[in-house]
């Protein structure tokens, strides 16, 4: 939503929607587009400088290896394009009241400093910055000018400044053909009325919560899964698998699953679900991207609960993929960047060491709740979003308030579309029980 838009109340915007979505990932997005398509006017709010979530960023989808992209990209255009659709990216809820039956939302704007509505996306401010940083996108494998579009698909096409690493030199202004960039823009808040709330903020990833005798950030070549993600897909940081401390093939890579799940002591007791499968999916692309690499799984259980789900392992163990039942005790850095697997072998009852020149640590599905004033009541004791009554998955609790994706937890891609339709058939019938008691007073 522009600046432009809306109508200004005391300095602010106000508008009034049939429902907000938190959160513009691939269930977000879906459940805009089946309220959109049913006539309701929807607000997505998207934290981050584009829509997409983590789906974007994915190289291939397990079990049938499609295309990530080439799904989420329609749909992302298809919200974009919407006309009962607002986008509002780099922007967070910061509070939801109830009030009178609708839910006053307050959304601040972190500024860009770039106008949207000028910027055409051309990118020659791209070009012509001298500043490069770690790039958020490609998980700090590869870098990214301080003022950039965000990523090739990104929706919306407008560059982004980050004042972290801008140093003024005001090149982008200068080259700039509609004088977009800002440098003076502040953040914006807006208020707006929305009937009903769908929360679909999805997940993080965090190497906090990996266990610390894996020394996660002593080796440049202990990974993780979205590194590897951006590593395997076509337009990657390299363009291809390299190990990133020396630009080598790797050609004896380990996954460790549950390496950030099932341990109460790092505060991650749950099973993340879909690490089994993500891991088996980088192991198969792996094979192909690097085939003369030797590829080991170390687990304790594979959890291949889904449709396909055990076929999709068995071809991977078919193609030779080497699956260790074991428990990986600790890591350690050793010469030459490789890595040393202290192995607990529960088959052969044996300890290993093991040496690996790339490692993948299977992090765990960490939630990122919405907790704005008013909302705190809709996350549970393990931060995902409560669903209170079993024959309702998708009702929060609270009056117009629904969930989608793994915001409710851990899940994977179809199980957070089927989620998706779900939260927006409540929302749904929650807004056309209100506009027929609405009828009954007139
Ligand atoms: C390495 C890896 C590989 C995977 N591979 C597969 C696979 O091959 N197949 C498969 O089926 N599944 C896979 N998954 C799982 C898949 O990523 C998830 O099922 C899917 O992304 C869930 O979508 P979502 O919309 O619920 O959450 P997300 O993708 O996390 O999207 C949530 C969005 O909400 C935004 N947000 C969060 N908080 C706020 C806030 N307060 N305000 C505004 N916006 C907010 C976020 O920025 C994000 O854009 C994989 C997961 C990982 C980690």
């Amino acid at each position: 939503m522009s600046e432009t838009q809306g109508q200004r109340v005391n300095g602010h915007i106000r508008e009034r929607f049939d429902t907000l979505v938190v959160g513009g990932g691939i269930a977000g997005l879906e459940s805009a587009l089946d309220l959109a398509e049913q006539g309701y006017r929807v607000l997505v709010v998207e934290k981050e400088a584009s829509i997409g979530g983590k789906m974007i960023a994915l190289s291939k989808v397990f079990p049938t290896l499609d295309c990530s992209s080439c799904i989420t990209t329609p749909k992302m255009s298809a919200v974009a394009h919407h006309e009962n659709i607002e986008i509002a990216t780099h922007t967070s809820v910061t509070a939801i009241e109830e009030n009178a039956g609708t839910h006053r939302v307050e959304l601040v704007r972190r500024p860009t400093y770039v106008d949207e509505d000028l910027c055409i996306g051309c990118s020659l401010c791209e070009e012509a910055c001298p500043i490069e940083y770690p790039d958020p996108f490609e998980e700090g494998l590869g870098s990214i000018r301080a003022i950039a579009v965000p990523f090739t698909n990104a929706i919306p096409q407008k560059a982004v400044l980050n004042p972290e690493y801008c140093i003024a030199c005001g090149a982008c202004a200068k080259v700039c053909p509609t004088d977009a960039v800002k440098f003076d823009q502040e953040q914006l808040i807006y208020h707006v009325d929305a009937d009903s709330v769908i929360i679909a903020s999805g997940f993080t990833l965090n190497s906090v919560y990996l266990k610390p005798q894996y020394n996660a950030a002593m080796s440049r070549n202990t990974i993780t899964p979205m590194q590897l993600e951006r590593l395997l897909a076509p337009h990657g940081p390299y363009g291809r698998v390299l190990r990133p401390s020396d630009g080598k093939v790797p050609d004896s890579i380990a996954f460790v699953l549950c390496a950030g799940s099932r341990d109460q002591s790092i505060g991650v007791p749950y099973c993340s679900r879909v690490c089994c499968m993500y891991s088996i999916k980088q192991a198969i692309l792996l094979s192909g991207a690097v085939p003369l690499a030797d590829i080991t799984i170390y687990y304790m259980d594979i959890r291949a609960f889904g449709k396909g789900h055990e076929q999709f392992y068995k071809n991977a163990q078919a193609m030779g993929i080497n699956f260790v039942n074991g428990k990986v005790a600790r890591i350690d850095n050793i010469e030459n960047n490789d890595m040393s697997l202290r192995i607990e072998n529960l088959e052969t009852g044996q300890v290993e060491e093991n040496r690996h020149d790339l490692v993948v640590l299977a992090q765990g599905i960490i939630p990122q709740p919405v907790k704005p004033d008013g909302l705190n009541a809709v996350a549970g004791d393990d931060g995902f979003v409560e669903r209170p009554e079993i024959h309702r998955p998708a009702w929060t609790g609270m009056e117009g308030v629904f969930v989608a994706g793994v915001a409710a937890g851990p899940k994977d891609i179809v199980d957070s579309i089927m989620d998706a339709g779900a939260a927006a058939a409540e929302a749904s019938g929650f807004l056309s029980r209100r506009e027929e008691k609405g009828k009954m007073f007139f």
